[in-house]
């Protein structure tokens, strides 16, 4: 992979150094209503990065203000083909900016740049693939009634859509959401999250670039409780997709109640993956391994649970700790760098309690999970063996941490497997075609991955079950939410209409 030119990285810092990043309202670069702001930390040394302004319901009101007057006024008249047009001028812009939004991201999130640049790749997709769809997204059915009625269905888009996320993968993660919104004819408020928000302010350019009419799309920084909460009860945002902590899922649910919010919550996992004996081993190694550590372990569908079956418990995981103590950990613009720095201090020391609450529980620590350093927030990749009712293996820990369990056959294995309360993703590693499917069948995941890791698709449903989640987006999924399905009847003639009071 290709090295990011030091001089580049260099102006991009100063440049970040010099800003304060402005809310987004009306097509409109603009401080905060109380000018208040807050501060960006880089992952790698915990040091200042930029400071953003602190939105609050001033804010979220300016930018519902803007959002409701350029969906009836402009959007949700423009042409479907039009939409399509822009989707794909933002689409190119992102590529066209493809560095510095990688140099960003990696400041600002401490992902690495070998994910980011996937990342990248993937957001410029999300508007093209969804552009394709913005016509098509509003097609119905048609229920013919013998020859007497005909009625059809067509979608309407919702409104404005309060679009809320995380701060591990926030570009892909906000342009996965923000593309189908628009597709379909809505505008959208954006919220980032509060530890990584630098991103969503390029992506604005990136849309005041592709000459996207003022209102469609903003945006408005700072904290959950003070701008996230207000966009969750504004009564002109009817509806609020929020990618976050579960806890968060429950306290947006309790908010938005009040308005009827439609409400789409993409929330947390403990995903295991399952590896019998019989398995293709190595791919399941290099699978397991990946899909705990990439993202800094910071990823909602990790397999932070590794179910071994007994006979191979210990050579397995002796091969997976192997793998973790290799795992190359480092600045994330360096290319080589496999996992970067946790996002934020806090973080960090959440991810070390966790550490030490796994061997207060007996777990045993196989390797990792200290500290490295003084400076940043970097960690070894930890491996625990442990088992299924332990904190280490119900809770999520968002981190670099694995908790490897044994299991003695199917049956102990689909029992552990689901005995926690999300259901987000699976994995499953066996040769047996057959007892694959059973499994897959039987875990309560939204998603199974049989012999992969995760490959996303962009057509097919994501989402969780549990506590993980309430929607599926992907593909056509996205617009089941994004859109009002309305029928319209009509009769054929003159049917029978009773007479009441003639
Ligand atoms: P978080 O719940 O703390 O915050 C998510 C967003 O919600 C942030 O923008 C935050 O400011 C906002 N928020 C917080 N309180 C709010 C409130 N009362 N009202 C409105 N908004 C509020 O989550 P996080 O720590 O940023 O992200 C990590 C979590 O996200 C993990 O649990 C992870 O599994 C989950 N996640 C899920 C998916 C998925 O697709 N299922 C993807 C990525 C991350």
């Amino acid at each position: 992979m290709n090295a990011i030119a030091p001089e580049f990285i260099e102006a991009i810092r100063q440049k970040l150094a010099a800003l304060t990043v402005k809310h987004y309202i009306d097509g409109k670069f603009q401080p905060g209503v109380r000018s208040e702001t807050f501060d960006i930390l880089d992952p790698s040394t915990n040091r200042k990065l930029c400071q953003v302004y602190r939105g609050h319901a001033e804010d979220i009101e300016a930018a519902a203000k803007a959002a409701k007057s350029a969906f009836a006024g402009v959007w949700r008249r423009t042409k479907a083909s039009e939409r399509k047009r822009y989707l794909f001028r933002i689409a190119a812009a992102i590529e066209k900016h493809g560095d510095e939004l990688a140099v960003i991201e990696c400041l600002d999130a401490g992902q690495p740049l070998r994910m980011v640049r996937a990342q990248i790749a993937r957001a410029a997709e999300n508007f093209t693939f969804y552009g394709d769809y913005a016509a098509r997204a509003m097609d119905g059915r048609t229920y013919p009634v013998d020859a007497d009625w005909i009625n059809y269905t067509v979608r309407v888009p919702v409104g404005v859509c309060g679009i809320i996320t995380p701060w591990n993968a926030p570009l892909m993660l906000s342009t996965w959401r923000i593309a189908p919104a628009l597709a379909s004819g809505n505008t959208v408020i954006l919220k980032p999250a509060e530890w990584s928000p630098l991103t969503a302010w390029k992506l604005a350019e990136i849309f005041a670039e592709a000459d996207l009419p003022p209102g469609v799309f903003n945006v408005v920084h700072g904290f959950g409780e003070e701008a996230g909460a207000p966009l969750v009860s504004h009564p002109d945002v009817p509806l609020i997709c929020l990618t976050g902590e579960t806890t968060t899922g429950s306290i947006v649910t309790r908010a938005g109640a009040e308005y009827l919010k439609r409400l789409w919550l993409e929330l947390g996992g403990k995903s295991p993956a399952i590896v019998f004996a019989d398995a293709d081993l190595e791919r399941a190694l290099d699978a397991a391994v990946f899909q705990i550590y990439s993202f800094n372990g910071e990823r909602c569908t990790a397999n932070s649970r590794l179910l071994v079956e007994e006979s191979i418990f210990e050579s397995f995981t002796a091969s997976v700790a192997a793998r973790a103590k290799r795992v190359k950990v480092g600045h994330p613009l360096d290319p080589a760098t496999e996992v970067g720095p946790l996002i934020h201090p806090e973080h960090l020391s959440r991810v070390l309690d966790y550490v030490r609450i796994g061997s207060e529980e007996g777990a045993a620590l196989v390797t990792g999970g200290r500290r490295i350093g003084e400076e940043g927030n970097y960690v070894e990749p930890a491996l625990f063996a442990g088992e299924n009712q332990m904190r280490i293996a119900q809770e999520e820990i968002f981190g670099p941490v694995l908790t490897a369990i044994p299991f003695k056959d199917e049956d102990d294995a689909l029992r552990k497997a689901n005995a926690v309360r999300y259901g987000l993703a699976s994995y499953i590693w066996t040769r047996d075609v057959t007892r694959a499917h059973r499994m897959a069948l039987g875990i309560e995941a939204g998603m199974t991955w049989i012999n992969s890791h995760n490959v996303r698709h962009l057509p097919t449903p994501f989402g969780g079950m549990k506590f993980s989640g309430t929607h599926r987006e992907g593909g056509e999924y996205a617009f089941d939410f994004y859109t009002e399905l309305k029928n319209i009847a009509v009769p054929l003639g003159e049917h029978p209409i009773p007479k009441f009071g003639k």
